[in-house]
Parts: structure tokens; C-alpha cells; sequence
């Protein structure tokens, strides 16, 4: 394995050899039934790894290490307790950024820019932000409504055993988000990584381990979507289910948890619109729109995919993004110049290619891309050429529905209202952006989308301190600040007559 960043591979090499088992309470296992599947690196197609494939037994083996651990070790923990865990795991995962930032990129084809000084470091960063809520999370005293002699109150209780599901498209930090809220409140968890990237899951498992969580905190089971996700989602002991990923596939989860009267939070699909005014600062919105739409290959939930120009500047907006995409380095992801690497599978990238006929057939332009790329060092990845259309109707495929790629439709407008109606004909309602230097048209933008998130002049800036959620078919429930440990707890109320 060659040298990357400087970094000497390895550990890498080391971690990836042999089967990749599972965490169940404590301990590295293998599935029950012994089967496996490869995990692929999307920038050549070569396998990378071979890991445990598990079923419902391993899941129900994870669920009672979980429950175990949850009326045990783990609710005897102290919320300073619980903040040194995190914080433990967040140093842990510090000392070690640059492997799993390359590890992330050959699993994923996210740039190495992208792993190395976004993802990894955001992980670490989150995990110490709710290592923090661990020790400040109350209830409140209750005056009563209706008088007399009692003392009421409320205290904030854990929920039990959460399932936490996650896609491919930037695992760690995503698996990091299902992990750190859930864990600060009480919880214990079962991690379920998608099986396009599996593989920085279990590398934090072994930190994990080192950070001296107790057994059965903290499992990680492996597997399909259809065998494992479908386990956790009708599992009788499960309270919770934490799931990021498309709207299909939560909708179908909301209908599993429902036997089982589970808490969820989804985060789903998106479409999300974007909107330049005319007044804008033109080079920042260009800029804006570009990065919000082609960073890790348009594959991020929230990537700006509907770009809406207002008519006077449409050519300009459009000229230069054309300009930009030209000069778009796509290539190897480990390379730090490559802005672009590949989509994440062969189906995929089928499935993206396919959207771009459509729109064709559908009399869309492409201004540019389409393409596959192949040639060279890009041979066995799955490389898109960042691709721009235009001359669209609002009800083309590409404009309706979720591409997950590098496709971006631009459209003009030429009235406010006509914009904003038309940025929410949509049933996603994930996140927007508006670049404008005009105060009253910036909030009557911001009243109207139907958006969990509206970025005004930025786009993609994300916190941990703000919550982050879809309206609409973009999910239910909130990640990220107090509502997003909040949402791991329950109410009790306590009534104490003081007669
Ligand atoms: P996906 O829905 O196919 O899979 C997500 C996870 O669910 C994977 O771990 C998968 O194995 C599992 N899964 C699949 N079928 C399941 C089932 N029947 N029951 C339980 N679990 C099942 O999504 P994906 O292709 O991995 O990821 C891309 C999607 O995720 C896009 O739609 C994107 O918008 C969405 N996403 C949303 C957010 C957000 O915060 N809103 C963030 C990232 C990605």
C-alpha cells in the first residue's frame, strides 16, 4: 500500500486484512452464519475488504448485549462519566484523523481534502459537543395550574436501546451523529453502517474498545439494509431507531416501528432549491451554488440540485459555473488536487447516467458533462463528469426527483413569487439557499421556503450547535444542539402531594 499524506499506511493495511468481524458486547465476532460480503473501493473497483455479513441472530445477540448494558453498566455512569467516555473517544479519534480520513477514501471515493480536514475532524468535534450535554441535561419544576400543596417536576430519562442506522455517503461523520447524542443521554446502540461503507464504523469500534466503554454500550452489526436494517426496525427490545438515509427506505422504516410503537428520527431525501437574485455578490453566490452542488459528488442530502437565476443575470451565472465544472479536477480521491472523485458504485453511477438521458429525452441541454470518464487512471472507477442542464420544465424527472450525483439543473425566473412557489413544489423539504444582498427579500424567501435549513449568502454551513432536519418528506425529528439529545430522552413527570 503506498504512501498517502505522508502517513504510513500500515495500520491500514493491517486493519483491512483478514475477515472484518462485528462488535457484540464487547467482543470482535463473526456473523453466525459465517457469510461475508466484499467492500469495494468505488476510484478502481478493487476489493478492499471482506467482512462479516450478519442476519437477525446477530442482531438479537447485539439488542441483548445492548439491553444488558443499558439496565447495567451503562445507567450506573454518571453524566461526568459519560462526558470522559466521549471525550476519551473524541481524543482517540484525533490522534488519528489521517488514517481514518484515507480509510474513509478508499471505502467511499470522498476526497482525501474532504475526509482529512471535514469529515474526520467534524466527527471529533461533535463528539466532544455532546460529551459536553452529557452533564446539562434537566427537567424542570412545574407550577400547577390548579394549585395546592404538591411539588411537580420533570426529569429527562434515557430511552433504552437505539438502533441507529446510516447510508454511504460520508460514513464516520454520519455514523458519529448517531452515536454521540444517543450515548450522552443514557442510551446504549447498535450501530448499523451502510455496506457500501462499512469499514470506518468498525476502525471507531476499535477505539471504542480502547476508550473503555463498557461491553454491550456500543455494537456494531453488518450487513444489508434489507436483512439487518429490517432486524433492527421490527425488533421487539429496540426503543429507538436513529436513521439517515433515502425517503423510500424511511418511510418503510415509520411504517415497521410502528408494531412496535418505536421513537424514530428520520433524516431523508432531498431536493433542495437554490436561489440567486440579481442583486447578489455574483462571484460568492457562483461560488456558493458551485461548491453547495459538486462537493463530494453531489452526493450530500443537501446539495443545492435546483439552482434558480434570475433572468438578467441567467447567462452570466450559467457562462461562469460552465467555466468552473471545465476546470473541476476529477480523478483519484487520495490525490489531494482531485475536487471530484467517483460515485460510490457501479449502480449507482447507472442510476445517475440514467437521470441524464431522461432529462435529454425529456429536452433538457446539458451545458456541459454527461459523460462517463474512463480513461487512464480513472479506468475501473466510477467517474462522472460534473454535469450541468438547463432549458427544463419543472416537472422533468431531474428536476423532481433525487439524483444523489453530480447533476445540477439551472433554471431561470423572473418574479419572487414565481420563485419561491416554485422552489417548493416539491415533496422534499430538506434545506435552501438564497444569495441576495436585499434584507426584505432575503426574509421573505426565508419565511416562505418549506426548508428545515435556509442558508442566506453560504450554503452547506452546518453546526453542531444548530439543529439540522427535513420537512416535508425530508424526514421527522432533528439532529445536532439540544434538540437533537433532547430527542433521546424521554419526559417523566413527578407529582409529590406535600401534605
Ligand atoms: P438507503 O436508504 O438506501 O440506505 C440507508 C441505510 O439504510 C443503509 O444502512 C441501508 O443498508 C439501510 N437500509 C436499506 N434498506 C433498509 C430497510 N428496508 N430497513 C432498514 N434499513 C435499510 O440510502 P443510501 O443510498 O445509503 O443513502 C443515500 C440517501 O440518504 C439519499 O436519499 C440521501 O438524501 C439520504 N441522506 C440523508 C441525509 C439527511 O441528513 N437528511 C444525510 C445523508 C444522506
Amino acid at each position: 500500500m503506498s504512501k498517502v499524506l505522508g502517513v504510513p499506511q500500515e495500520s491500514v493495511a493491517q486493519f483491512l486484512s483478514g475477515t472484518k468481524q462485528m462488535l457484540i458486547n464487547g467482543e470482535w465476532v463473526p456473523s453466525l452464519s459465517g457469510k461475508t460480503y466484499d467492500s469495494i473501493n468505488p476510484a478502481n473497483g478493487d476489493v478492499i475488504a471482506i467482512i462479516y455479513e450478519g442476519d437477525e441472530a446477530d442482531v438479537d445477540q447485539a439488542v441483548r448485549a445492548a439491553r444488558v448494558a443499558f439496565n447495567g453498566p451503562w445507567s450506573k455512569t454518571s453524566p461526568a462519566e459519560r462526558t470522559k467516555f466521549l471525550n476519551k473517544l473524541a481524543d482517540l479519534l484525533e490522534q488519528r484523523v489521517e488514517e481514518f480520513a484515507y480509510l474513509e477514501t478508499l471505502d467511499g471515493g470522498n476526497t482525501i481534502t474532504l475526509t482529512r480536514y471535514g469529515f474526520v475532524p467534524s466527527a471529533v468535534a461533535h463528539l466532544r459537543y455532546y460529551a459536553g450535554w452529557a452533564t446539562k441535561l434537566t427537567g424542570q419544576t412545574i407550577p400547577l395550574t390548579s394549585g395546592g400543596n404538591f411539588h411537580a417536576y420533570t426529569r429527562r430519562e434515557p430511552l433504552g436501546v437505539c438502533g441507529q442506522i446510516t447510508p454511504w455517503n460520508y460514513p464516520l461523520l454520519g455514523t458519529v451523529w448517531k452515536l454521540a447524542a444517543p450515548l450522552a443521554a443514557g442510551n446504549t446502540v447498535i450501530l448499523k453502517p451502510s455496506q457500501q461503507t462499512t469499514l470506518t464504523t468498525l476502525l471507531l469500534g476499535e477505539l471504542i474498545m480502547e476508550a473503555g466503554f463498557p461491553a454491550g454500550v456500543v455494537n456494531i452489526v453488518t450487513g444489508s439494509g434489507r436483512k439487518i436494517g429490517e432486524a433492527i426496525t421490527s425488533h421487539p427490545d429496540i426503543d429507538k431507531i436513529g436513521f439517515t438515509g433515502s425517503t423510500e427506505v424511511g418511510k418503510g422504516i415509520m411504517r415497521k416501528s410502528a408494531d412496535t410503537l418505536k421513537k424514530i428520527t428520520l433524516e431523508l431525501g432531498g431536493k433542495s432549491p437554490n436561489i440567486i437574485f440579481a442583486d447578489a455578490d455574483l462571484d460568492k453566490a457562483i461560488q456558493g451554488a458551485f461548491m453547495g452542488m459538486f462537493t463530494n459528488q453531489g452526493q450530500i442530502c443537501v446539495a443545492g440540485t435546483r439552482l434558480y437565476v434570475e433572468k438578467s443575470v441567467f447567462q452570466q451565472v450559467t457562462e461562469k459555473l460552465v467555466e468552473m465544472a471545465q476546470k473541476m479536477k476529477v480523478g483519484n480521491p487520495l490525490d489531494p488536487a482531485t475536487q471530484m472523485g467517483p460515485l460510490i458504485s457501479k449502480e449507482h453511477l447507472q442510476s445517475v447516467k440514467n437521470y441524464i438521458e431522461i432529462a435529454k429525452k425529456e429536452g433538457a441541454t446539458v451545458l456541459i458533462g454527461g459523460n462517463v470518464l474512463q480513461e487512464g487512471e480513472l479506468a475501473g472507477g466510477n467517474y462522472l463528469e460534473p454535469t450541468i442542464l438547463t432549458d427544463l420544465e419543472e416537472n422533468c424527472t431531474a428536476v423532481k426527483e433525487e439524483i444523489f450525483g453530480p447533476v445540477l439543473c439551472v433554471m431561470p425566473f423572473e418574479q419572487i413569487e414565481e420563485v419561491i412557489e416554485r422552489a417548493n413544489e416539491t415533496e422534499y423539504g430538506l434545506a435552501a439557499g438564497v444569495w441576495t444582498q436585499n434584507l426584505t427579500t432575503a426574509h421573505k424567501v426565508i419565511d416562505a421556503l418549506e426548508a428545515g435549513t435556509v442558508w442566506v449568502n453560504t450554503y452547506l454551513k452546518s453546526d453542531n450547535g444548530l439543529p439540522f432536519g427535513g420537512h416535508k418528506h425530508s424526514g421527522i425529528g432533528v439532529e445536532m444542539g439540544y434538540q437533537g439529545i433532547e430527542a433521546y430522552t424521554k419526559t417523566k413527570s413527578v407529582l409529590i402531594s406535600l401534605n
